[in-house]
């Protein structure tokens, strides 16, 4: 089956690849690419290949998503951003992965478990299991207090098979205009980092910070969202490209009658005899319901707003009477479609949510195309 005929969405790869470089620049540090949620819709594997030679090391959520890299034959180093629970120890040893670590009971269960394969076998890899220790300077939703940090790497320096390789925290509000709460967290970190010297890799910066917060590099940098091309807030210092565009096909015309309903609830009533299309995508493929009534698409290069409630696996929407439209006629959800344009933001903005939350909300029977 052409997948291009049915609702799918285009992934421009050289983009992440382009994005990814323009950061590196910008930065002139190390870029811990962020692919966690499948790569914020995009795809995690393909993303992460076509990363492999500019990323030095991935990050993902949790440990299923390293292992699903793993198994597709990435190497490189994997970072999991979020302290997982004790009983991923073995995953976590088996496949080389670097966890995040906010508290001592993980620590030990991974030291215990390289003790173990050890007195085991022999030939058992004599490598050290390596950490990340989450500092928590003010978002308070995961990580060690900064008060406590020093004295934790204190006591996991005890654990013989365990390397504090690095340390991080994460930024509150860098999304926001106003930078006076994240640099009362990087003055917290930085006390944290006079006391831990030794530790190689400290990094800070989301995609927000990356923009717009230079004294956060610290030499790695951790973006997600900016590597697809989208900015986290209204600074843009440099240029990014989005990668994905959303689209779907024209799959049935017809005329409303003057005072006839449409979709479910019939919300919407024609106020004269009106052209319309459906258009074979809806909630179940992670389109925003709120759009009902609110939306538009692209069809032949013009705007049409969606009427009525949006289906889980339908919508309509209205055409002029004298458009040139077919069925399957390419229709734009997200993307560029002649000189016009529907992009993330206004999406976002209109169901009220941010560009994070659609691109993850996309449906896996949303077919992905790469170029
Ligand atoms: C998701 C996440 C990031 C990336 O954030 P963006 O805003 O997408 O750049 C970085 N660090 C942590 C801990 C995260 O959870």
């Amino acid at each position: 089956m052409d997948a291009s005929i049915q609702a799918h969405v285009e992934v421009d790869l050289n983009a992440i690849q382009a994005n990814a470089a323009s950061i590196k620049a910008h930065t002139g540090g190390q870029l811990v690419a962020v692919v966690k949620a499948d790569a914020y819709g995009h795809g995690a594997i393909p993303v992460a290949e076509a990363l492999r030679t500019i990323a030095d090391m991935f990050a993902v959520a949790t440990v299923a998503e390293a292992i699903e890299l793993r198994e597709a034959g990435i190497q490189e180093p994997i970072l999991i951003l979020f302290s997982p629970l004790p009983g991923f120890a073995e995953d976590i040893v088996a496949y080389r992965l670097t966890p995040a670590v906010d508290n001592f009971t993980l620590a030990q269960k991974l030291n215990k478990v390289v003790e173990d394969s050890k007195s085991r076998s022999q030939q058992a890899s004599t490598e050290k299991v390596k950490v990340h220790v989450d500092v928590n300077t003010g978002i308070n939703r995961c990580g060690i207090r900064y008060t406590e940090a020093a004295a934790f790497l204190k006591k996991l320096n005890t654990l013989p098979h365990l390397e504090v390789e690095g340390i991080f925290t994460h930024f509150a509000t860098a999304d926001e205009a106003d930078k006076s709460f994240a640099h009362v967290q990087l003055n917290r970190f930085f006390s944290v980092l006079t006391n831990v010297p030794n530790v190689r890799i400290k990094h800070a910066a989301n995609s927000a910070a990356t923009l717009a917060i230079p004294e956060s590099h610290l030499g790695t940098v951790r973006p997600g969202l900016s590597l697809y091309g989208i900015y986290p807030a209204n600074e843009k210092p440099i240029p990014l490209q989005p990668a994905l565009t959303w689209k779907a096909r024209v799959g049935w015309i017809d005329f409303v009658q003057q005072g006839e309903g449409v979709s479910y609830g019939l919300t919407y009533h024609a106020p004269s005899r009106t052209r319309v299309a459906g258009i074979q995508v809806g909630f179940g493929d992670g389109y925003p319901r709120p759009l009902s009534g609110v939306g538009e698409v692209l069809i032949g290069g013009k705007r049409c707003p969606i009427i009525g409630l949006i289906c889980m696996d339908i919508m309509v929407v209205q055409l002029e009477s004298s458009d040139n439209v077919a069925v399957g006629d390419e229709v734009v959800l997200i993307g560029k479609q002649g000189s016009e344009e529907i992009t993330i933001y206004e999406v976002a903005n209109r169901a009220n949510t941010i560009p994070y939350e659609i691109l993850t909300s996309i449906a896996k029977r949303v077919n992905r195309i790469y170029s």
